[in-house]
């Protein structure tokens, strides 16, 4: 397979590498990309449709409303179950949700009715933080390559149509587990922007897509390979220019080390960034009103990160202060629990991880549990509520991190946090809504809010395992059933 090859490539190109032998594997690399997207232009095109389910038309399902009848409600905004409820959808919206009892008589002339006796209804997820371009396999460690060639092999025709299927792979993969909402928190040449815009065209058919395209680093920083990489204020604040002229939807600042380019095992999440760069990049965001949050992995930085009012993943012990200035800013936390604990769980053969590495995961997976019980501590204390300033993501797309396991992060948070399956399954819903700045249409079943919503035979709040297993559920997005694989 082509990416076979390109991985090879990869791995065995380093910094070391001759400037003579580099001269002629980029002209050789360029050549052979100029001729063979050519060949595979069209094999790409067919596949992607057969990939994903299609527009609304394609996939057969008519335009009439549709009536769900007597099901029990997961009452996401008030943490509650509601029995018998009725449920009319027209196109892509809800319009009337309440008691069966309260629906008035349903004209059957122009509506199907869908007996729900049994079932349970709760919203589709929200997965904030994932990279759609990886599905999840193994990659070459990304420290050991040139972030200039990475960037110059990422925009190669051949390549972005790689990638293109892959994130069209990864979107229905997310949509047959239940995910209808993504959070996609950095890429390269803006395929998510792309991909996002077709989606909203109704060119295809998929979720709906919140996307950061490219991230922004400091100089030897974390992700370099997909990121503006920036020196100074100046060059942090003309990078959200940019991103802001490709249309981006939030931002994704690579504050601290992360496990992969960890020096040593003491500068896992170490912090990088200076802290009037981070500041930039909060006050140009906030000129275009787009927010922004960090790749965040230890406690001063954490604070910082508050200070200037952006969003944290995955975290690092957070004091009370802090967790007040959250709350106050309406800011949120994704802990992607899941993203250290995959390193820590398969074999270096599978990861790609060194020994230093792999303790760098562990490193890490303690830092965001000291952050999560905090803010969940913290949170109860003041606010009455464990969950209210939490969001689930899980870095899916990093090796080993599916797509489809994204419940995983939800029973984490149940069986080694505390918190309720309820109080889970709102942090992939409800805070999701608010975080995302889409509460009107997304985070609860209301009417006026999108038809995205999941149909289970069992209650899901009983066993959350069953998010793990698609064929135990129906997945509805944009008012359509999705026709799973
Ligand atoms: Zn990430």
């Amino acid at each position: 397979m082509a990416g076979d090859s390109l991985n090879l490539f990869l791995i065995s190109y380093n910094k070391t590498i001759s400037p003579v032998l580099e001269y002629h594997l980029i002209s050789s690399i360029l050549l052979n990309g100029i001729c063979m997207c050519w060949t595979y232009m069209g094999y790409f095109d067919s596949y992607y449709h057969k990939i994903m389910p299609g527009k609304a038309r394609e996939q057969g399902e008519s335009m009439t409303k549709k009536c769900f009848r007597n099901f029990t409600l997961l009452d996401t905004r008030n943490g509650v179950c509601r029995e018998n409820m009725t449920m009319i959808i027209a196109a892509d919206k809800i319009i009337a949700l309440a008691a069966d009892a309260d629906i008035q008589a349903i004209n059957k002339s122009d509506t199907d009715i869908i007996d729900c006796t049994g079932k349970y209804i709760m919203p589709g997820l929200c997965n904030a933080h994932v990279h759609i371009m990886f599905t999840g396999e193994k990659l070459p460690s990304v420290s050991f390559f040139n972030p200039k060639l990475v960037q110059f092999l990422a925009g190669l025709p051949l390549i972005r149509n790689m990638l293109m299927k892959k994130r069209k792979k990864v979107l229905k993969t997310s949509l047959d587990s239940g995910i209808t909402v993504l959070r996609v928190l950095g890429d390269v040449n803006w395929g998510d922007v792309k991909i996002r815009d077709e989606i909203n065209s109704g060119k295809i058919f998929g979720p709906h897509l919140f996307v950061a395209g490219r991230s922004i680093t400091p100089v030897g920083g974390h992700g370099e390979g997909m990121s503006y990489i920036v020196g100074s204020e100046a060059e942090a604040r003309a990078a959200v220019k940019d991103l802001h002229s490709h249309r981006v939807d939030c931002i994704k600042v690579l504050q601290t080390k992360g496990v992969t380019d960890a020096d040593d095992v003491d500068s896992a999440g170490g912090p990088i960034m200076p802290v009037a760069v981070l500041a930039a990049i909060a006050d140009e965001a906030r000129k275009y009103n787009i927010p922004v949050t960090a790749h965040s992995e230890n406690k001063e930085s954490v604070r910082e990160c508050v200070e200037c009012g952006i969003n944290v993943e995955h975290g690092a012990e957070i004091d009370e202060d802090t967790v007040l200035m959250m709350k106050e800013k309406g800011l949120f936390y994704c802990p992607t629990v899941l993203a250290p604990r995959v390193y820590l769980e398969n074999p270096p053969e599978i990861t790609g991880l060194n020994d230093m590495q792999i303790q760098a995961s562990a490193v890490v997976e303690q830092k965001i549990a000291d952050g999560l019980q905090a803010v969940i501590k913290y949170s109860q204390k003041h606010f009455g509520s464990k969950n209210c300033l939490i969001i689930a993501g899980t870095d899916a797309g990093i090796p080993m991190s599916w797509h489809d396991e994204f419940a995983r992060e939800l029973i984490f948070y149940v069986d080694d946090f505390g918190l309720t399956p309820m109080e889970a399954i709102q942090t992939a819903t409800y805070n999701a809504g608010l975080a995302l700045n889409i509460a009107d249409q997304y985070g609860c079943l209301e009417a006026g809010k999108w038809a995205d919503f999941l149909i289970f035979a069992e209650n899901p709040l009983d066993n959350l395992k069953l998010l793990l297993e698609p064929s135990q559920f129906e997945v509805w997005c944009q008012g359509m059933k999705v026709i799973k694989n």
